[in-house]
């Protein structure tokens, strides 16, 4: 009896889960009305240069994020004006739970449902609207951080966590990266190679028609990175010099498959 009931709650709670993943999925996906999405900034290490950073950091300074995202979805054909809304928030002093990479696949669950509960604590600012996305950005103090962890962007949840730089040079290649864990959110998949970070042929490449193929100048949003040629990487500079591709398109639903 006891059996059978402990048995019953597992799997409402699991078919419960599983809804609200599908729900998410769809109605941030079906294009027909605004996607609001959060971007909270944290200081990474408490440190005086972060500190000073995100006390600078203004609406525009992630105004083209939303430029970027709502240009390329007018361009796959979506109808409505404004698809998505940027906004910046105030700062969260509480830092994200830290993810082990490492890791086995319970370490990660448990990872992620830390995280689902922290973006829930830290997005309802008094006075605003909590966002549908929530897209928390760790600053680093470039003096004294050379690399930084992987960004990552959650479908299950709508929540991303993105490493960055303190450092206002930096800012329109923070918003790349940004960019990127947005469209994971939305159920994006990474197009390039993990381990030689090359683009993916053709799904990775912004001009895969392009004759002849090398040098591309432009990057697609989820592979990252532009081939100059077969060998050779190039982080795009800002989002004015990346496009969205044909495949993302798809898998946000900005398409349909023909
Ligand atoms: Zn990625």
């Amino acid at each position: 009896m006891w059996r059978l009931l402990r048995i019953t709650v597992l799997l409402l709670f699991l078919a419960v889960a599983a809804y609200s993943t599908w729900y998410d999925r769809l109605s941030t996906t079906d294009w027909d009305e605004t996607l609001w999405i959060g971007v909270f900034p944290v200081n990474a290490g408490g440190d005086g240069t972060a500190g000073a950073h995100i006390a600078a950091l203004t609406q525009s300074d992630v105004g083209d994020i939303e430029r970027f995202i709502n240009d390329e979805a007018h361009r796959h054909g979506i109808r409505l004006d404004r698809p998505v809304r940027v906004d910046l928030y105030p700062e969260v002093e509480e830092k994200p739970p830290q993810h082990d990479p490492a890791g086995n696949m319970l370490s990660t669950m448990w990872w992620s449902l830390k995280l689902r509960l922290y973006a829930r604590r830290n997005s309802h600012p008094s006075g605003r609207a909590p966002p549908r996305v929530r897209i928390f950005v760790l600053y680093h103090d470039p003096a004294f951080t050379q690399a930084v962890p992987h960004s990552v962007g959650l479908n299950k949840g709508l929540v991303g966590v993105v490493h960055a730089y303190a450092d206002t040079q930096m800012t329109r290649s923070n918003n790349v990266v940004i960019a990127h864990e947005i469209l994971h959110t939305l159920g994006a998949s990474d197009k390039y190679d993990p381990e030689s970070l090359a683009p993916l042929y053709p799904a990775g490449y912004a001009e895969p028609d392009r004759e002849p193929r090398h040098p591309q100048t432009f990057a697609e949003i989820m592979a990252g990175r532009y081939a100059v040629d077969a060998a050779t990487f190039e982080m795009p500079a800002s989002l004015a010099d990346v496009v969205v591709g044909d495949a993302t398109a798809l898998e946000i639903r900005w398409k349909r498959a023909p």
